[in-house]
């Protein structure tokens, strides 16, 4: 039954009409009599918000009581309350807002300079299936339809010949070897894009995208002895910079993650556009990659590489500190995050920028002229 019956305050006591009540130290309320004194046996009212001597303002239902302490109490709590659920509110709006702008982003690609399609082949589409150009199967179609092409690389079927093409015409790395260079390079490729899953987020891909992507891994690994990168099963591929989630909400050009190297194609290619800028979101990694594969991973090791890391290590600690404070300084600022955000720049200025860094610091080039087993210069 509900009753919604003011109490008054008399003083320490309260009234009802005809009747009295009063809370006492124990936090119970009891019926008073004419005299102020305690009247039979307590209310089971819950007043643990109350007070002694609090006046009781409203009657809800048998059991509820409101006290001024109480009223109080709920108030602050609905403003928390509220408080809380307008900041959740608020976080999942900006999350749909950042979802919506990505997509939009993402579908911007195709107008992109760098990503020239004209004479480009698309895999797995209907005008270039295994029947009428030769070059792979279908990607794989799931059931529930996800929205991205699965490539798995030993059912790419590119020839040697094809692959060259686009490797001497976009990877100058590639074109600048020797021609016994050439065929070392090309049968590492082929045998690391067969052991890789290919994940392309869109409605179409490309066949430069595997053969480039593993030409960038092949690219760092040259020197190596081990250049698979087993621990990297998967290689997903984003037409533009794509949504992060952890540990903040970010667009990323790239990253590695579990298993799986995620890259944006739109600036993997501006990485390679200009091969002596010093930039390369591909090579930045694919560095990681192999950090991670080389040094931290527990199986699988180059054991080369991990004899000669710590000396590039110890010499790149000298020029983190010197390079930060630097206003002229090779590396960008998001290159001093950290040891092995540095690390990846580090390998982006040796590819691309050799001279200048063996000019600048000789025994940090030197190091990794021996740990890379690789000398640009
Ligand atoms: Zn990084």
């Amino acid at each position: 039954m509900l009753r919604d019956t003011i109490w008054y305050n008399n003083g320490n006591n309260f009234l009802l009409i005809d009747d009295q009540i009063k809370i006492d130290s124990n936090y119970k309320a009891y019926n008073i009599d004419l005299n102020g004194e305690l009247k039979g046996i307590p209310y089971s009212y819950n007043l643990k918000n109350s007070k002694q001597g609090d006046s009781i303002l409203k009657i809800i239902s048998k059991n509820s009581i409101i006290t001024e302490t109480e009223l109080l109490y709920r108030k602050e709590k609905d403003y928390y309350d509220n408080l809380s659920t307008n900041i959740e509110m608020f976080i999942a709006l900006l999350a749909i807002v950042f979802i919506f702008y990505a997509s939009k982003r993402a579908k911007k690609y195709k107008e992109n300079p760098f990503v020239e399609t004209e004479d480009w082949v698309e895999i797995g589409t209907s005008q270039n299936t295994i029947e009428n150009d030769g070059w792979v199967s279908k990607p794989i179609q799931k059931k529930y339809k996800p929205n991205y092409l699965t490539y798995y690389g030993n059912s790419l079927k590119f020839t040697e010949e094809q692959i060259t093409t686009v490797l001497q015409k976009r990877f100058p790395y590639f074109s600048n070897l020797s021609f016994s260079e050439k065929t070392r390079f090309l049968a590492r490729h082929k045998k690391f894009m067969k052991s890789k899953i290919f994940k392309i987020h869109d409605k179409s891909g490309y066949k430069e995208m595997p053969i480039l992507l593993s030409a960038t891994a092949i690219q760092f690994s040259f020197g190596l002895e081990e250049y698979l990168l087993p621990h990297y099963q998967f290689i997903h591929i984003f037409p533009d910079a794509f949504l992060g989630i952890v540990p903040t909400l970010r667009f990323l050009e790239g990253n590695v993650s579990g298993n799986t190297i995620n890259i944006s194609w739109n600036h993997y290619l501006q990485g390679n556009q200009d091969p002596k800028n010093g930039q390369n979101v591909g090579l930045h990694e694919i560095a990681h990659a192999y950090h991670f594969q080389n040094i931290l991973a527990s199986s699988d090791n180059d054991k080369n590489f991990a004899n000669d890391f710590p000396k590039y290590f110890y010499s790149s600690n000298k020029i983190f500190e010197l390079e930060k404070n630097n206003h002229n300084s090779l590396y960008s600022t998001y290159a001093f995050k950290n040891a092995e955000e540095f690390w990846a720049e580090s390998v982006e200025i040796f590819f691309e920028k050799p001279s200048d860094l063996k000019e600048k610091y000789p025994t940090l080039y030197n190091n990794m002229c021996i740990l890379l087993n690789q000398y640009p210069i």
